[in-house]
């Protein structure tokens, strides 16, 4: 296993930003696992297949393969070989996928994909679960929070660069509601690890939230 910073937090509390940029700057891979759920969420989405249809997910998750790509600096979801960076950030997406990520099943098989993607090198990875069940033992464990109006706030205007017009109130609710779920599912729910450092990040800015965590990656990796 190589070096593994986990980030968790709740949606929109700037871990993909923060990640990929301290990513850059160390010399770390960062995985976005929501990307994962969000994939997996689409591909059921597709085939219409319903959360309680367990065989036809079981069956899915056999088939389907996500892959991250580089692609001129910026990372790129692949889902069975196509591009679903934008797709898995739909509304649709946005409204099914924490009913999706509660299903027992498909936690298993990302968190396996996850633990086999850090097998041999150095990496930041961002999700819910990161510090508290996929890797409990990881290097620095980050947990990286913000008021549910700022959080919004933030997926709104990221929305908004990517094209993509969702009303802010439709957001924050939104946000409330995936919170709720994630942190109130049976299974490795949204919670910060007990040796996890809290940051508050709703008065940061995007550079003191990357250099807070960096010095923190530096201290450990130099103990
Ligand atoms: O990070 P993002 O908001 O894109 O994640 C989308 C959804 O994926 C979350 O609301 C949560 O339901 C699920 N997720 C999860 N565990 C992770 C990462 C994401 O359950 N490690």
């Amino acid at each position: 296993m190589g070096f593994i910073v986990a980030v968790d937090g709740p949606a929109g509390s700037g871990k993909g930003t923060i990640t990929k940029k301290i990513a850059e700057e160390m010399n770390l891979t960062s995985i976005d696992t929501g990307a994962m759920y969000r994939s997996v969420t689409l591909a059921m989405l597709k085939r219409n297949i319903k959360v309680d249809e367990i065989d036809k997910i079981s069956n899915l998750l056999e088939q389907i393969k996500i892959e991250f790509k580089k692609i001129e600096n910026d990372q790129k979801v692949f889902l069975n070989g196509k591009d679903v960076s934008l797709e898995i950030r739909t509304k649709q997406v946005n409204e099914n996928v924490s009913p999706v990520s509660a299903i027992g099943i498909v936690r298993t098989k990302m968190a396996d994909l996850q633990r086999e993607m850090a097998k041999t090198i150095d990496v930041i990875m961002e999700g819910r679960d990161i510090g508290t069940n996929v890797f409990p033992n990881a290097d620095v464990k980050i947990y990286l929070d913000a008021t549910p109006e700022e959080r919004a706030k933030r997926r709104y205007l990221q929305n908004k660069e990517n094209g993509i017009e969702i009303p802010f109130e439709e957001i924050l609710e939104n946000v409330k509601q995936r919170d709720y779920i994630d942190s109130t599912r049976e299974i490795a729910p949204l919670k910060k690890a007990e040796d996890a450092i809290y940051i508050d990040s709703s008065n940061m800015s995007i550079d003191e939230v990357v250099n807070e965590i960096k010095q923190i990656i530096i201290k450990k990796r130099t103990e």
